[in-house]
C-alpha cells in the first residue's frame, strides 16, 4: 500500500506511527525542519494511553510525562492565595506535545515510516493521501467547512522562571491560562496582543525575574470539513476540524482519529467508515467546545 501523508504534525505522525505498528510503512513530509516548541496539548487521557500502547508507546510517554498535576484553578494572579479548583483530572498523564511529537517521530521511523522534515508536499501522487494539513488540501480540492469560523487569536508566551507550582490556572488579571511546560518553563496564552514581558508579570503578580522564550500566535476557530474523505484523501488535523481550545481535549481526538484510520487502512473497514464514524465526533466536540469554553 502506498500511503502519504502530508504534515508531521501530531495527527500526521501518530497516523504514521499505528500504520507502521501495522506492518504499513507511508510516507511523510513536514514542512518545517524540527518539530515546534510552541506549548499545546498537555492532557493524554486514559482512553489515549491505551492507543498509545498499540504502537508501544505508552511507557516512553510516561518516562518524559511532566510533574503535573493537570488540574486547572481560576484566580486573580499567580500572587493570589484565593483559588477556585475548576477541573481536576481523572488519571491520565500530562506530556508536552513537543516532546510527544519528538518521541511519536522517533517511533514511527523505527516502524518504518519515512519522515522527510523541511519538504514542502507539491504533488499528492499516492494511493492513498492524508491531508493532516493546515487546511490548504481540502482547500485545493473545494471541500468546504461548516462552523462558527475564525472566533479569535491565542497569543501564547513561553517563558522560564523559578515558580513553585505546578497546576495550571485562568488568570483573571490577563483573561489567560498559565501552564507549566517542561522544568523550569510555563506558558502564558492570552486572547489578546500585548507587551509579553508586561503580560507575564501583570499574571504573576509579582516583578520577577522572567526570561521570555516566545511568542506564538493561532488563530482560535470552530470549523469542521463537510466530508472527510475524497475519493482516496482523507482529512485530518486542521483539514477535517479547528475546535477552540476548551476542557474538551482536541489533541487526544486526534490521536483517537489517527488510531481509527489506521484500523481502516489496515482493512478494518472501508475507507468511508473514517468520514461516517469521525466526522460525527468531531461536531459533537465542536458543539461542546463552544459550550465549554472558559470565561475568566
Ligand atoms: C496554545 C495551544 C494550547 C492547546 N492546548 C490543548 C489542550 O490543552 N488540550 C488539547 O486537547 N488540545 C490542545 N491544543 C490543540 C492541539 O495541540 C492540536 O490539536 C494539535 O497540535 C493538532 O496537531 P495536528 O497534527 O492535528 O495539526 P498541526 O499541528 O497544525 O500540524 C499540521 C502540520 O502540517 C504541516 N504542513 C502544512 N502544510 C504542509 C505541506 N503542504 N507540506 C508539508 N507539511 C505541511 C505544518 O507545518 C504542521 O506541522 C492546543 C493548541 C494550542 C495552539
Amino acid at each position: 500500500m502506498d500511503v502519504l501523508i502530508v504534515g508531521g504534525g501530531l495527527s500526521g505522525l501518530a497516523v504514521a506511527a499505528f500504520l507502521g505498528a501495522r506492518g504499513v510503512a507511508c510516507t511523510v513530509l513536514e514542512q518545517e525542519r524540527e518539530v515546534p516548541r510552541a506549548p499545546r496539548n498537555h492532557l493524554l487521557t486514559d482512553a489515549t494511553m491505551r492507543l498509545l500502547g498499540s504502537a508501544g508507546l505508552d511507557e516512553p510517554v510516561r518516562r518524559i510525562a511532566l510533574d503535573h498535576a493537570g488540574r486547572l484553578f481560576a484566580l486573580n494572579t499567580l500572587a493570589d492565595a484565593e483559588r477556585t479548583l475548576l477541573r481536576t483530572p481523572t488519571g491520565g498523564v500530562s506530556c508536552n506535545e513537543h516532546e510527544l511529537e519528538v518521541l511519536m517521530l522517533a517511533e514511527a521511523t523505527r516502524l518504518g515510516a519515512e519522515v522527510r522534515m523541511g519538504v514542502r508536499a507539491a504533488d499528492l501522487d499516492a494511493e492513498y493521501v492524508i491531508a493532516a494539513d493546515d487546511g490548504t488540501i481540502r482547500d485545493s480540492l473545494g471541500i468546504g467547512v461548516h462552523g462558527s469560523g475564525t472566533l479569535g487569536h491565542l497569543h501564547t508566551i513561553r517563558f522560564r522562571a523559578e515558580l513553585e507550582e505546578r497546576d495550571g490556572f485562568l488568570v483573571r488579571a490577563v483573561g489567560g491560562i498559565l501552564l507549566p511546560e517542561e522544568p523550569g518553563t510555563w506558558s502564558l496564552s492570552v486572547p489578546e496582543a500585548g507587551d509579553p514581558g508586561e503580560l507575564v508579570v501583570k499574571a504573576l503578580g509579582a516583578d520577577m525575574p522572567v526570561d521570555l522564550l516566545g511568542v506564538t500566535v493561532t488563530e482560535v476557530a470552530a470549523r469542521v470539513a463537510d466530508t472527510f474523505v475524497h475519493r482516496r484523501v482523507v482529512l485530518m488535523a486542521k483539514s477535517a476540524y479547528t475546535l477552540p481550545p476548551a476542557p474538551g481535549l482536541h489533541g487526544n481526538a486526534r490521536i483517537r482519529d489517527a488510531y481509527r484510520l489506521a484500523e481502516i487502512l489496515g482493512g478494518e473497514a472501508p475507507l468511508d467508515a473514517y468520514d461516517r464514524e469521525r466526522r460525527p465526533a468531531a461536531d459533537q466536540a465542536m458543539a461542546d467546545a463552544l459550550k465549554e469554553r472558559y470565561s475568566p
